[in-house]
């Protein structure tokens, strides 16, 4: 098969910076140094920058998770240029088909089934997919936000722009504008992107599959703590819609509560989230079907697989009775007719509660029977 052509302009971007912050910055940290501001002001960067592909680009753009207000989709998409990763429009329309064809190899723009070094940055370096031009037909959507628009048109403009007057005044209040410019400049730069690139990575490499084996997509708590939220990658591929990709309070993803707050300060809002118990049955449905496999290996396997089966069953009913109960809660209205008492409503909700959590707690066990020898 004949090799895909390089890509040198990327490429030779790629070097330069490479060569910049593994070989001129620590020269110059050696020989000058670099003081605590300037480290702050590479750490402040790198978060928006990073921020701005994560609640931008990505749950905002590309899986259109929520909507913001014009003042916070302009600073995301200056973020954005600030990250260079390429217009919003053209990273959206990747990412789209990203998850429309993950792991396909001739279709899924960073396929993970290509292995580690084309998902990471092998992908960006030679023209594997020359017939796919783009006519940004996935993105019809994004064409009617003037933002998009206007990013897109001036998008390479704006990336120089921005990287060199955010970067050299910085660098200027500063003092030593070379130094900010290494650090906080190139150094950043290149750190910002390979942690995006891990997310398409290690993202798909690592980790565990609660959710779904449908494709190579991981949760990674320590990914999750690089990538501002987005190692939970599992969960979002399944649940892509959904503006958190760390689902539980103390799961990390940053992302998800700067967009929380953006909504209690009224910047954001329409915040898209799957319901808790259709996650939960896709969680334990998956269990199901993985204890099933390997119950087969017991030597009762049908005795086992049956008292799994109503197990599971019992799982569901609880499960739902819970959540049936937790709405009515919710629902004041509901109180007067389906449960008129509103002691009673709560002795039910403490009942049901406990029921499905015995029942769990059961499940988990259950699940995690070892096969035997
Ligand atoms: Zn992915
Ligand atoms: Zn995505």
């Amino acid at each position: 098969m004949k090799k895909a052509k390089p890509i040198w302009t990327n490429i030779l971007y790629f070097s330069i910076t490479s060569a910049i912050t593994l070989i001129a910055v620590p020269i110059y940290g050696w020989f000058v140094g670099f003081d605590l501001q300037q480290v702050l002001i590479m750490v402040l960067l790198l978060g928006f920058a990073g921020m701005s592909i994560t609640m931008g680009y990505h749950r905002l753009w590309s899986h259109r998770a929520f909507e913001a207000h014009p003042a916070v989709r302009f600073i995301l998409a200056i973020g954005g240029a600030l990250a260079v990763q390429n217009s919003i429009l053209h990273w959206s329309s990747d990412h789209r088909e990203h998850h429309k064809h993950v792991d396909d190899d001739t279709k899924d723009p960073y396929s993970a089934k290509r292995g580690f070094w084309y998902s990471h940055i092998g992908w960006m370096l030679r023209e594997y997919h020359p017939d796919r031009y783009y006519d940004y037909a996935n993105v019809k959507d994004l064409q009617k936000d003037p933002i998009v628009v206007w990013q897109h048109r001036h998008y390479w403009a704006l990336a120089w722009g921005v990287n060199f007057a955010i970067t050299g005044a910085l660098g200027l209040i500063h003092g030593d504008l070379l130094g900010t410019l290494l650090l906080a400049g190139v150094a950043r730069l290149t750190l910002s992107q390979h942690i995006t690139f891990f997310i398409n990575s290690l993202a798909h490499i690592w980790g565990r599959q609660p959710y779904s084996h449908q494709n190579s997509s991981r949760d990674n708590a320590l990914i999750a703590f690089l990538t501002y939220g987005e190692g939970y990658h599992n969960f979002h591929h399944r649940f892509a819609s959904d503006y958190r990709n760390g689902i539980r309070w103390w799961q990390f993803d940053p992302t998800k509560w700067a967009i929380r707050l953006l909504s209690l300060m009224g910047l954001a809002k329409n915040l898209r989230r799957f319901a808790d118990e259709r996650i939960e049955r896709a969680k334990a449905s998956l269990q199901l079907n993985d204890a099933k496999t390997r119950f087969e290996s017991f030597p009762d396997a049908e005795r086992f697989i049956a008292l799994l089966q109503s197990e599971y069953d019992l799982l569901l009913q609880r499960m739902s009775e819970f959540y049936a109960t937790k709405k009515a809660l919710l629902e004041n209205k509901r109180l007067t007719t389906q449960y008129p008492d509103p002691a009673e409503l709560m002795r039910r909700y403490a009942e049901v509660k406990a029921g499905w959590r015995r029942q769990r707690r059961l499940w988990k066990l259950l699940v995690a029977l070892p096969a035997p020898g």
